[in-house]
């Protein structure tokens, strides 16, 4: 078994180009689609996956739910539920904590043993980047440690402000 640190990797890219077993999708709490990494996933899954969201009655915040990945080289979709940003005093870090939790149990769950992670809040929920991304890169270390079916944990920046942070937070120990 690779070290933890060998099993993290940041990487700049479009999530939907990823081939591994599972990329998540920051989604909201319908589950029908929306802006951002969401509407781009959706875009390059085809509409066989609002069909298959349409089922699923919508995900809480800090919760996650897959699905099949359609068109997308990835053969599962993890769509979880980020916290808005609503200046920390709302349960933000916790719920954001979360997310990458449940995200990695449910995909363990469902054999996945490689996962891409777009930085969750970090958009339109307005989430601090340096501290999601320190939130992230806790939580993908603690779950790696604990957990050794997982090979890699992708964690993808979609512009410099975030490959930025996770560049700080993978330096912390
Ligand atoms: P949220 O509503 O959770 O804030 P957003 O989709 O607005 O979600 O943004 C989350 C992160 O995903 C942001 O850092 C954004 O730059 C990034 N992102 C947007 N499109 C893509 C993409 N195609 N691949 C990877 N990351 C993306």
């Amino acid at each position: 078994m690779a070290a933890t640190a060998d099993r993290i990797q940041m990487v700049s890219s479009d999530i939907t180009q990823m081939t591994v077993d599972a990329i998540v999708n920051a989604a909201n709490r319908s589950l029908l689609g929306g802006g951002g990494v969401d509407g781009a996933i959706h875009r390059a899954a085809g509409p066989e996956l609002l069909a298959e969201c349409r089922t699923l009655d919508g995900c809480e915040t800090g919760q996650a739910k897959i699905t099949r990945g359609y068109r997308l080289p990835a053969r599962h979709v993890i769509h979880t539920v980020g916290p808005v940003w609503q200046g920390g005093r709302q349960d933000e870090p916790e719920l954001l904590a979360a997310c990458y939790r449940n995200s990695l149990q449910l995909g363990v769950e469902n054999g996945v043993r490689s996962f891409a992670f777009p930085a969750i809040s970090c958009g339109v929920y307005g989430y601090p980047v340096a501290e999601a991304a320190r939130i992230a890169v806790r939580e993908v270390r603690r779950f790696l440690a604990s957990d050794e079916r997982i090979e890699t944990v992708y964690l993808v920046c979609f512009g410099p402000d975030v490959r930025q942070a996770y560049q700080q937070a993978l330096s912390e120990r």
